[in-house]
């Protein structure tokens, strides 16, 4: 007889098969697919109905050629990218990616992990994701401007307020948002302000957008620590990368009396014993937009290594924000010997599978992006709701909210693994609630 597993398991295959060479996407469906053995064995219609089959499997994927001009006048041509994975629980949302290793099977993976963490937000939003191979480092703003241009000219058809609502990821902030929103109104003569999320504040943004995920990290993380009794004061933290969500991560870990001691970018880390300056980070990173080597030039006491990992520096607590597999094996050995009690993933999919496992041997908290990285999407959906009701909230009052969303999902995890069979397990809470709530759905709106 085939049992549950092997029902699975088939799934699994079938993913292999029909996306080859998409490694990234394998492992995300994989850790996804790993944890639903109770699921289906206690309601074995997921896989009768082919729920399970239809969530691997994108409503629509759009793949399109972006043509530019660069400042010299010579024509580049980048590959665009949209995923529209999920529609069951809102319209599809998602960031964009603009980095030189994006992909299809890139695009795929995050736009997978994005519907199982969008709907643990409890807030009507499906799941996407977009991108382009585009590497906006060193490009001066009008090549940037252009290149924004070239990518909304094509997606603009593909999206709309209650169809798919693009955000910010890797390489796409405020500017980039701005760029893609200016063309889209261009083209369609609507000031649709619901159309993307990350906008300014001046014209449709949120309040708490850009802070969000970095914030709603930390706040989940502190969850976790007060479940074992204990909080961020005093405990040394390192953190991967000097993006978006790195600089909001360490600003909250430190007033939260913490103190974040390392951060890195894809050239090496700084460590700082008296704690990472946030202000000369700030600067460098995002007003100058230069190396963090620059931070321990600036900076006495703060030294920069440029070839071995950040997980090799001795801390309490890990929060992992830059990209994906950046904590292999060795990485996690390195961290449990260090006396590292918790990581928490910041970036989508930073941990590898068999760094997970290490994680577990070594019996320290591990809290998966899907639900500890919420915090963005989150507020990117109260941004829609602003838009929607033409309102402003304060940054208070929006705070507020993402604080309670954080905990919210935080305790749905806890419960969900204890009524699944695996208690303390963030990441099988996170992908069966997730996995829960959109099933429902997708079973409630019949065969489509
Ligand atoms: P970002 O502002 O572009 O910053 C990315 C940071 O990671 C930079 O410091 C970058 O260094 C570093 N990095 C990128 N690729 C790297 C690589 N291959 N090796 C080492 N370092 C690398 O992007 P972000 O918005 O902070 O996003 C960071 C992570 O969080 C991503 O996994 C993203 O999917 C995830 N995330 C973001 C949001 C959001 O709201 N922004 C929400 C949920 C999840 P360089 O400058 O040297 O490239």
């Amino acid at each position: 007889m085939t049992t549950h597993d092997d029902r699975l398991h088939d799934v699994y295959d079938e993913v292999l098969r029909r996306n080859p060479g998409e490694t990234e996407f394998h492992q995300a469906a994989h850790e996804v697919l790993d944890t639903l053995g109770p699921v289906v064995a206690k309601h074995p219609e997921y896989l009768d109905t082919a729920v399970v089959r239809r969530m691997c499997e994108p409503e629509r994927q759009v793949i399109f050629r972006v043509p530019w001009v660069d400042d010299g006048g010579e024509v580049h041509i980048n590959r665009g990218f949209r995923v529209e994975f999920n529609s069951a629980l809102g319209p599809f949302k998602g960031g964009l990616r603009f980095h030189p290793s994006v992909y299809l099977g890139i695009v795929k993976f995050l736009g997978f992990e994005q519907i199982f963490k969008n709907a643990l937000t409890g807030l009507p939003i499906g799941g996407g994701k977009g991108g382009s191979d585009f590497d906006p480092k060193g490009r001066s703003e009008a090549e940037v401007m252009r290149f924004c241009q070239a990518y909304m000219t094509e997606l603009y058809r593909h999206i709309g307020e209650y169809t798919d609502v693009p955000a910010g990821d890797i390489g796409v902030g405020e500017r980039e948002i701005g760029y893609l929103f200016g063309q889209y109104k261009r083209i369609t003569n609507r000031h649709e302000s619901g159309v993307l999320t990350g906008k300014g504040l001046s014209w449709g943004g949120s309040q708490v957008r850009t802070e969000a995920t970095g914030y709603g990290l930390v706040f989940f993380a502190e969850e976790v620590l007060k479940a074992s009794g204990e909080s961020f004061d005093g405990k040394r933290v390192v953190v991967s990368g000097s993006g978006n969500v790195a600089i909001h991560a360490i600003a909250k870990v430190h007033e939260l009396g913490g103190t974040v001691i390392a951060c890195s970018d894809s050239g090496g880390y700084v460590v700082d014993e008296d704690g990472i300056d946030l202000d000369l980070l700030r600067e460098i990173k995002e007003e100058r937009r230069a190396r963090i080597s620059e931070y321990a030039e600036a900076r006495s006491g703060a030294t920069y290594t440029g070839e071995e990992s950040i997980w090799d520096v001795p801390c309490d607590v890990a929060l992992p924000c830059a990209t994906q597999n950046e904590i292999d094996e060795g990485d996690a050995t390195a961290l449990v010997k260090g006396g590292c009690r918790l990581v928490a993933e910041g970036a989508n999919m930073p941990c590898t599978p068999e760094a997970i496992k290490v994680f577990a041997e070594g019996e320290m908290a591990f809290a998966p992006g899907k639900a500890a990285n919420a915090g963005g999407v989150a507020t990117s959906a109260l941004e829609m709701q602003q838009n929607a009701s033409r309102d402003f909230w304060t940054f208070e009052h929006t705070e507020d909210r993402l604080a309670t969303i954080m905990r919210g999902i935080h305790d749905r995890c806890v419960q969900t693994a204890e009524e699944y069979g695996s208690p303390g397990s963030y990441a099988a809470g996170a992908n069966i609630a997730g996995f829960l709530q959109v099933a429902d759905a997708m079973l409630a709106q019949g065969v489509i």
